[in-house]
């Protein structure tokens, strides 16, 4: 499928009047018109409930979006649980599904009423110690092994360090029950960035089956199911895009042939996708610099791993349309890196593209989930603002471009940096 961008050579070159590149950008009607398909999916559920995953883009204006739509948050750190709280959202309406978890957070968790999806065993008696046992809690499962879908995709769960096992889950809800424990949930997540719409029954089928088998072994009934994260999205436009009203409809069966028959009809699912819900709608726009030709070709940018890591860390591809020569040959063969000192920062690596000119505007697509929020300031590169392209195609600034200011505010406490 050819990937259309959501901004003209044109709108970028107003937008660049005020906010210089790089920056990334967010398209608000691909959001809303998403998050209202996800919810669609699984309104046979009536429980139904997508927490968020606040790590894929924590940023307040974006988080209020999806809560228009019923979305809480899904955080695992104090700062995403205070982002959470900042924006109104708290009690139920946020999961906490960390892991490592540190005493202060679970403490905070409690106190904004977070349901808590406990990682571990051990973290029952260390929760009792520091915070107490609520009322309501979830356990992660990890059932070991290995995770393999028909296509061939799999994942590790047996390398993972998340969860419990199907033993410990077991023995943990007894002692939960006992220590006062009403409303139970599980959680699990398998594999990530699954472009495929067997994922989510096939994750469903395992979780319904230990939820069926934990109410025969401990009485509990579970009240949800969380299936986590996971739902990918295609970064390569050779790649068919997952279906949601497919993934909605093999949950929904596998819902009625394990859950119903054993008495477990009204659990609601949940889900805390990330990359799904905002990975499309979003981009990086980055200015060409340079042109440099050695052995290679390359295309310097404004905007480097620091704004952008998946490529350099993951090689993740991360497709790139030159604006205004969207339908000129891709027949120039480039590397387009960032100005890092690391010689993987780059965004492409002998990719074809139309021929690129200093000062052409690269658009590199599918950044809206662990783009911005993976960046870092190494080199001393400062974060680059975020946008959103409203519903009526006016430009708003939802976070300001860093300034050498906020690099050096880590020095507040020294006279060189004063002032
Ligand atoms: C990262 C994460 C998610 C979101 O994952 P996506 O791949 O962005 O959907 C959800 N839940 C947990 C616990 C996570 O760590």
């Amino acid at each position: 499928m050819k990937k259309e961008p959501f901004l003209t050579l044109e709108e970028v070159k107003e937008i660049t009047k005020t906010y210089p590149t790089p920056f990334h950008i967010y398209d608000e009607k691909g959001i809303r018109e998403n998050v209202r398909q996800l919810k669609e999916a699984f309104s046979w559920n009536p429980g139904f409930k997508e927490y968020f995953a606040v790590k894929a883009t924590p940023n307040p204006f974006l988080i209020q979006i999806l809560n228009e739509y019923g979305c809480g948050c899904d955080c695992s750190s104090m700062t995403e649980l205070m982002l959470s709280d900042a924006v109104g959202i708290r009690g139920q309406d946020i999961m906490f599904s960390s892991n490592a978890t540190p005493a202060e957070e679970f403490v905070y968790a409690r106190k904004l009423g977070a349901i808590i999806n406990l990682d571990d065993f051990t973290h029952i008696r260390f929760l009792e110690e520091c915070a107490g046992i609520p009322e309501t809690i979830s356990c992660r499962y990890n059932p070991g092994g290995v995770f393999q879908m028909s296509n061939g995709i799999m994942d590790n769960p047996g390398d993972a360090k998340y969860g419990f096992t199907a033993e410990q889950l077991s023995d943990g809800f007894r002692i939960l029950k006992e220590k006062g424990v009403k409303h139970f949930g599980l959680h699990a997540f398998l594999a990530s960035n699954t472009v495929t719409n067997e994922y989510y029954p096939l994750l469903a089928e395992v979780l319904f089956e230990i939820a069926v088998k934990l109410k025969e072994e401990t009485g509990v009934s579970v009240e949800f199911i969380n299936l986590s994260g996971g739902i990918g999205i295609p970064y390569h436009p050779d790649q068919q895009p997952n279906n949601i009203y497919e993934i909605g409809k093999g949950v929904q069966e596998v819902y009625h042939r394990v859950l119903v028959p054993a008495g477990l009809g009204d659990v609601a699912i949940y889900t805390e996708l990330g990359r799904f819900m905002l990975g499309p709608y979003g981009a990086l726009v980055t200015q060409a610099v340079h042109q440099k030709h050695i052995y290679k070709e390359y295309i310097g940018c404004d905007a480097c791993a620091a704004n952008l890591m998946r490529p350099a860390v993951y090689g993740a591809y991360h497709h790139i349309t030159v604006l205004g020569k969207e339908d000129a040959p891709c027949d120039h063969k480039y590397d387009v890196t960032g100005a890092l000192c690391e010689n993987s920062d780059k965004f492409a690596i002998d990719r074809m593209l139309p021929e690129i000119e200093v000062n052409d505007y690269l658009y590199i697509h599918d950044t809206g989930a662990h783009g911005f929020s993976m960046g870092y300031n190494y080199n001393g590169k400062l974060r680059s603002a975020e946008l959103l392209k409203q519903e009526d195609g006016t430009i708003r600034m939802i976070r300001r471009a860093e300034t050498p200011k906020d690099y050096f505010a880590t020095f507040d406490f020294c006279p060189l940096f004063k002032g």
